[in-house]
């Protein structure tokens, strides 16, 4: 294969991978910004969506005991939201160990100057600082999610901007092996995702750092409540005041959940027609029609803990006779061991 003259590929022969860490259960910022995307994108290409829990060890090694549940909890919501095992192979990362040595040989060839000056290293070094991160295994993470989506050769990788290091790195990986061995490895492709930021309850990003969060796994009853509890434009005192939509995090869940209804309450609040509390209350009422059957759904699979851990070895049945292969391969490459004769 020559990968210098690598040809993008298309549709159904594009394979793309993807994957998140079980971290807990799925919230409506990771529906924006990232699950529905893997939703769209299982209609046009070749999906490898992965639950990461080698990945969940980086930050998470000292308190593993919910981790278990916690996979079972986001298989739940991907397939209440929509990821089809179908057409899409949804399977848990350390299923397919051969990851894990693919990425042991990627290691040996990466140079820790690379791993050092990766953005996000640095970014969260600082942030957890309370954390005992300085290990190997997060210094050398990049290192893994290069093996999680070279051992099925992608072709693309869905990505935020902010993420565009991490793959740049992963070619670069490539690129390396690539030099030193012969030609094995395609170079991914950044598919670059549009960077919608859902605000949580008090107005910052929505996410499980800041307690802000609305989850699938959140009862209706909760989700009225939460959003009527939040923090809409604090210039607007009285009903009639004109607001500034642009600001709130109520027309944010407008934008999302309530598509067609979005463009007449940004008139009505702008010409001060509309209170907050009615403007809450017709949010949540959309927002419920998308959440609340997903809420149900997620919870009648959770009930059956049995069958998601079969829909995971499945997917991870097939993942694995692929990463089997590529790993072969790189074995080959490197010329490492011997191959059985049996
Ligand atoms: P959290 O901040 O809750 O820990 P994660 O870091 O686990 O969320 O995010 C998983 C995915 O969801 C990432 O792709 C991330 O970009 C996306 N995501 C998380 N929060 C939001 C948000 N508020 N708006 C848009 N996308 C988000």
């Amino acid at each position: 294969m020559d990968v210098t003259k690598q040809e993008m590929k298309k549709g159904k022969d594009a394979v793309v991978v993807s994957g998140a860490r079980p971290t807990g259960d799925i919230h409506l910022g990771n529906y924006a910004g990232a699950v529905s995307n893997w939703i769209s994108l299982q209609e046009e290409y070749t999906c490898f969506y992965f639950i990461a829990d080698y990945h969940a060890l980086t930050t998470s090694y000292q308190d593993t005991g919910g981790l278990r549940q916690k996979t079972l909890a986001v298989t739940a919501d991907y397939l209440a939201l929509g990821i089809d095992p179908e057409r899409t192979t949804l399977f848990l990362q350390s299923s397919v160990p051969e990851t894990a040595e693919l990425s042991l040989l990627l290691s040996m060839l990466t140079p820790v100057s690379w791993l050092e000056r990766n953005p996000s290293y640095k970014d969260l070094i600082s942030q957890l600082s309370n954390l005992e991160i300085r290990t190997l295994g997060f210094l050398g993470y990049p290192c893994l999610m290069a093996a999680d989506v070279l051992i099925y050769h992608a072709d693309l990788v869905p990505v935020g901007e902010d993420q565009l290091p991490h793959l740049e790195l992963a070619r670069e990986i490539a690129r390396r092996f690539n030099y030193y061995y012969g030609e094995t490895f395609p170079e991914p492709q950044a598919l670059l995702t549009r960077g919608r930021v859902l605000p949580g309850t008090d107005g910052r990003k929505m996410s499980k750092s800041y307690d802000n969060i609305i989850a699938f796994s959140d009862p209706p009853e909760s989700v009225k409540k939460k959003v009527m509890n939040m923090i809409t434009d604090p210039s607007r005192i009285r009903k009639t005041d004109p607001g500034h939509p642009e600001i709130c995090s109520v027309f944010a869940m407008h934008k999302e959940f309530n598509t067609s209804g979005c463009p007449g309450i940004e008139r009505l609040c702008r010409a001060g027609e509309i209170g907050c509390v009615d403007c809450k209350r017709d949010c949540a009422a959309k927002l419920l029609e998308f959440h609340a059957p997903v809420h149900e759904k997620r919870m009648d699979l959770l009930s059956r803990p049995g069958d998601l851990s079969d829909i995971l070895e499945q997917g991870s049945k097939t993942a694995r006779a692929l990463a089997r292969q590529t790993l072969a391969q790189a074995r080959e490459a490197i010329q490492i061991g011997f191959t059985a004769h049996e």
